[in-house]
């Protein structure tokens, strides 16, 4: 039976990211869905006008500071997702045999088997490599590059195509040029709103990653880097894959591309090597896509969505997230109120899945620190764990060793508490940095009744992790009663 105390029940560990979109389009709706728990929000750059997301953007922060708490705000870059272009009446049967051919010069569909598309395949793709259509309902394969600009493919199924949907290519070889010329402009346009995470859509490799950082840093921007995986070649070799995680912040089981580029059965297991190699190395793992989907029309979840989202809170995800759920449902708030709930329920009835290796941060010091001040924390019973930090490295450590209690973390730096946001079992509030920050935050948090005495209590328990700026990093473990 898993000992569990007053505190550790009333915070959900498992943060809750919503991507933001028309289901949630009002100051009111935004401010709702944060209120109920929300700790991230993702703007999709697949969808929307620059115009929209900026109103998006000032809606959040000004519920964030509603709150009083930090939010991250994502941008999340379309990458090569390529589409079709527009199609007569938006719609065209095809057989199976059919000879396709995908024309990025065509302008205008013609009502023939020829369509435009919003990309030059002619340039990436070889004969014999699949291309799926509209999230794989159309498998085919490449049987010839006709010009510069257009590809002929064979349909090995009957069903049929509309404008705009997209295409999956799980065995093309992109060469490290995942950036299209609509994600540089937006990364352009995203610098200037300070965004705390850039997600990077189709990564095939580590190097995709170490781009897009040189990029955002030569911009002067410091958003961390979250590494969306879902193509096949990202999964395809677990060493591989774990050099992914290494260069990235953050990582995102891209559930639903993943599925079409590399075969639904081997999502879950994708999943949980993912969410490993994020705790060994004190990374931040989201789990994505249809954790809730039935709520886009239905008030109650299924069965298996609160099973999966269960799954992943007890393999130690930092975060669940919400797609079609918030953006274009019937019921977001309701569904973010369901997901706290299986949140808060797995958490206090179950403990985390152990990981084959120990976490290996950015910081041995910090590692060793951490795992100690959880233990501690755990044999005293203590309400709660509180980390100083100015860079956030502190607190990425105290949360790899997902300790089974809330972590508040202090920080000076208003970015670094809303990166945090999504990290395991933080919240963190930018105060001014002292040696004794960390004490005094929690005494103005028990003072405001935001940190509660458990019955039969009259002191908060505290182990505080810190260090003092001038002379080292963390480097020193305080138990108070406050
Ligand atoms: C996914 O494919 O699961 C995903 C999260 O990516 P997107 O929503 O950008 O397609």
């Amino acid at each position: 039976m898993v000992k569990y105390e007053y505190m550790s029940k009333l915070f959900k560990r498992t943060k809750i990211l919503a991507t933001i979109g028309p289901a949630v389009d009002s100051a009111e709706k935004i401010e709702e869905i944060i209120m109920a728990g929300v700790n991230g929000c993702r703007l999709n750059f697949s969808h929307g006008t620059y115009e929209k997301m900026d109103e998006f953007i000032s809606w959040i922060r000004q519920a964030a500071e509603k709150k009083g708490r930090a939010i991250t705000i994502l941008q999340d870059l379309q990458g090569p997702k390529i589409r079709l272009g527009q199609i007569q009446n938006n719609h065209h049967d095809i057989a199976e045999g059919d000879e396709i051919i995908l024309d990025y010069a065509m302008k205008e569909h013609d009502g023939s088997l020829t369509f435009p598309i919003q990309y030059n395949l002619a340039e990436k793709v070889k004969v014999g490599e699949p291309i799926y259509i509209f999230d794989g309902k159309i498998r085919t394969h490449v049987t010839e590059i006709l010009s510069d600009t257009a590809i002929k493919l064979v349909a090995e199924n009957s069903g049929f195509i509309m404008s705009n949907k997209g295409l999956n290519l799980p065995d093309t070889d992109f060469g490290g040029d995942i950036l299209t010329p609509k994600d540089l402009a937006d990364i352009e346009w995203g610098i200037s709103r300070d965004f705390d995470y850039v997600a990077l859509s189709f990564v095939q490799c580590a190097d995709d990653i170490e781009q897009l950082r040189s990029l955002l840093r030569s911009k002067g921007s410091s958003a961390k880097i979250i590494a969306k995986i879902e193509t096949k070649k990202a999964v395809e070799d677990d060493a591989y894959l774990e050099k992914i995680v290494e260069a990235s912040d953050a990582i995102m089981v891209a559930r639903g591309d993943m599925a079409y580029e590399a075969g639904a059965e081997i999502v879950p297991i994708v999943q949980r090597k993912l969410v490993n190699f994020c705790r060994k190395h004190a990374k931040i793992c989201i789990v994505a896509t249809q954790t809730m989907g039935s709520m886009v029309d239905s008030p109650i979840p299924t069965r298996a969505e609160v099973s999966d989202v269960a799954n992943a809170v007890i393999q130690g995800a930092d975060v669940v997230m919400l797609s079609d759920e918030t953006t274009n449902g019937k019921y977001p708030l309701e569904t973010v109120k369901e997901l706290k709930k299986i949140i808060l329920y797995t958490q206090n009835h179950s403990t985390v899945a152990p990981i084959p290796e120990d976490p290996q941060g950015d910081n041995p010091n910090y590692d060793a620190l951490s795992e100690a001040a959880a233990s501690l924390a755990e044999r005293l019973e203590a309400d709660v764990i509180i980390c100083q930090t100015a860079s956030g490295a502190t607190a990425r450590a105290m949360a790899s060793q997902r300790p089974n209690l809330p972590i508040i973390t202090v920080t000076g730096d208003q970015r670094v508490a809303n990166q945090l946001a999504l990290t395991y079992a933080n919240s963190a509030f930018v105060r001014p940095y002292s040696v004794n920050c960390g004490v005094d935050l929690a005494r103005e948090l028990k003072a405001s009744g935001y940190l509660q005495l458990a019955e039969g209590h009259d002191r908060l328990r505290v182990v505080v992790v810190s260090g003092d700026r001038d002379v080292a990093g963390t480097d020193t473990i305080k138990l108070r009663e406050i």
